[in-house]
């Protein structure tokens, strides 16, 4: 009996890895890794599945990159896909984060280990491991530049004295991407104490998440809710000084609706201070050219190379090294994270952050595409 079980054990290896990392197995054999990215309509995805896609195939594996265009039922199929094709390891970055726990258990049953790419899957036991920027302070990075553009701060985060009042409106990610939540529980910590003191003010009264949000983070929708919020809130006498944007697209949506009221066209000539995130080319230009106030820069070739690192890691049949292991709690378990710094950019710093760095040429930028 103790033979027989045996036996079986070394079958459950798979066949003559003898306990081995698939990529030391027996060599004729591809190692399949997919790689689920939400969408293509903004850069940076695209620029973190080239890069994920071209660092697993220096690795020597195979790779299957999709796109989902930001529709759920696209991506569980693509997931279930690469699971039936014969995937060994899957990362992701859901579009929903909840809306994945089928894939999973199907990936945990031929034991794929799950990396969750940048956004938290959520609600499941069978996410190994997580690897993403430190997205609270991507939050209170978004505020802190919002409160040195109004002149609250020092660059530095120290109170100048300003007591303003300036009015701002706030503005939330898709609240299916988990994200979004510590973006904004970071950005409020952050302007709390200062709508306490009255030096901050939200003439909308619009503050919480769900009257912020702004569903699959889109461009169009951001800009109607401004539009909106100029019409109810701002037709008068009442001036807007700043907005918390927590995304590029949603940043240019804004102030799309702000110069179509006839602010601006820059800062100097008084548009409002809008923050950002993703440093996409479009946004990097209006920063230069004075019209978008900053931008958090999340170097998504850095983490590609993370979920690189933890991909070999797991196909060698190790856990991959985490630096956090107390955040990230799914609704299920703490997943294990890897989490990176971000830099905020302003005009003064997009050479040295963005084009010394050869994130974007110069040319690029001037071009804003
Ligand atoms: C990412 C951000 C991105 C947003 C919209 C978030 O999950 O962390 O970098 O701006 O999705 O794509």
């Amino acid at each position: 009996a103790a033979l027989t079980l045996a036996l079986t054990a070394c079958g459950g290896e798979g066949a003559g890895s003898g306990g081995e990392s698939p990529a030391a197995g027996n060599g004729d054999e591809e190692i399949k890794v997919g790689v689920a990215m939400p969408t293509e309509t903004s850069e940076r995805w695209i620029a973190d599945g080239d890069a994920v896609k071209s660092g697993l195939e220096e690795a020597g594996y195979e790779v299957d990159l999709q796109f989902a265009g930001d529709d759920i039922p696209t991506q569980t199929q693509q997931i279930d896909q690469m699971i039936t094709q014969g995937a060994d390891l899957l990362i992701i970055a859901a579009i929903d984060g909840t809306a994945l726990t089928s894939q999973l258990e199907a990936a945990a049953a031929e034991n794929i280990p799950v990396i969750s790419y940048d956004r938290l899957i959520r609600d499941s036991e069978n996410v190994d491991f997580y690897v993403s920027f430190d997205n609270e302070k991507v939050g209170v990075a978004q505020a802190n530049a919002l409160l040195f553009g109004l002149g609250l701060t020092d660059e530095a985060g120290e109170p100048t004295g300003e007591k303003g009042p300036f009015n701002i409106e706030l503005f939330a990610g898709s609240l299916d991407d988990n994200n979004a939540h510590f973006f904004w529980s970071g950005a409020m910590k952050t302007l709390q104490p200062f709508l306490d003191d009255g030096s901050l003010v939200v003439p909308s009264n619009q503050t919480d998440i769900e009257q912020a949000a702004t569903l699959r983070w889109s461009q169009e929708a951001a800009q109607a809710r401004m539009e909106n919020l100029l019409t109810s809130t701002y037709s008068g006498d009442t001036k807007l000084d700043g907005v918390l944007s927590p995304f590029d697209g949603i940043s240019r949506g804004i102030i799309t609706a702000l110069q179509g009221e006839g602010m601006g066209p820059t800062m100097e000539e008084g548009l409002p201070v809008v923050t950002g995130q993703d440093a996409e080319i479009a946004s990097v230009k209006l920063i230069q050219d004075g019209v978008q106030q900053s931008t958090i820069f999340k170097d998504t070739r850095l983490l590609a190379d993370q979920a690189v690192v933890a991909a070999e890691a797991f196909l060698a049949g190790e856990e991959p090294e985490a630096n956090d292991t107390e955040t990230y709690d799914n609704g299920v378990k703490v997943v294990p994270s890897y989490l990176l710094d971000v830099v905020t950019v302003y005009a003064d710093n997009i050479q040295s952050e963005l084009v010394d760095s050869e994130y974007w040429t110069q040319d690029e930028i001037d071009a804003g595409q």
